[in-house]
């Protein structure tokens, strides 16, 4: 019991994190690189803005999967880092990249 509690407990929190960097964090740094026309900076903000929304819907759903066990593969960008669940995509919908680009974690 303890454990899944505190699995729970971090996963909230993950959720609180990521939800903060996407709404709060970044599109403020996007904002700024675009003041300062750094377009380099705004493009990675921009990828990394759209990767903590998908991780934040990431850890919800483990979150309503907790105690299901179910063993779902999970596969990364190596590029931008979007997280993707069951099978890598044709083409990484955050930077285009190919779905060789991913690599399946456990
Ligand atoms: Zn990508």
């Amino acid at each position: 019991m303890d454990g899944i509690k505190s699995t729970e407990e971090n996963l909230k929190a993950a959720v609180d994190g990521e939800t903060f960097e996407f709404k709060e964090m970044y599109p403020g740094m996007i904002e700024e690189a675009k003041e300062e026309n750094q377009s380099e900076a705004r493009i990675s903000f921009s990828y990394a803005n759209k990767v903590e929304a998908i991780h934040a819907g990431l850890y919800q759903r483990y979150l309503d999967d907790l105690g299901n066990n179910e063993d779902t593969p999970i596969f990364v960008c190596q590029v931008c880092g979007n997280t993707v669940e069951g099978a890598a995509p044709d083409k990484c919908p955050v930077c285009g990249n190919p779905k060789e680009i991913f690599n399946e974690i456990k």
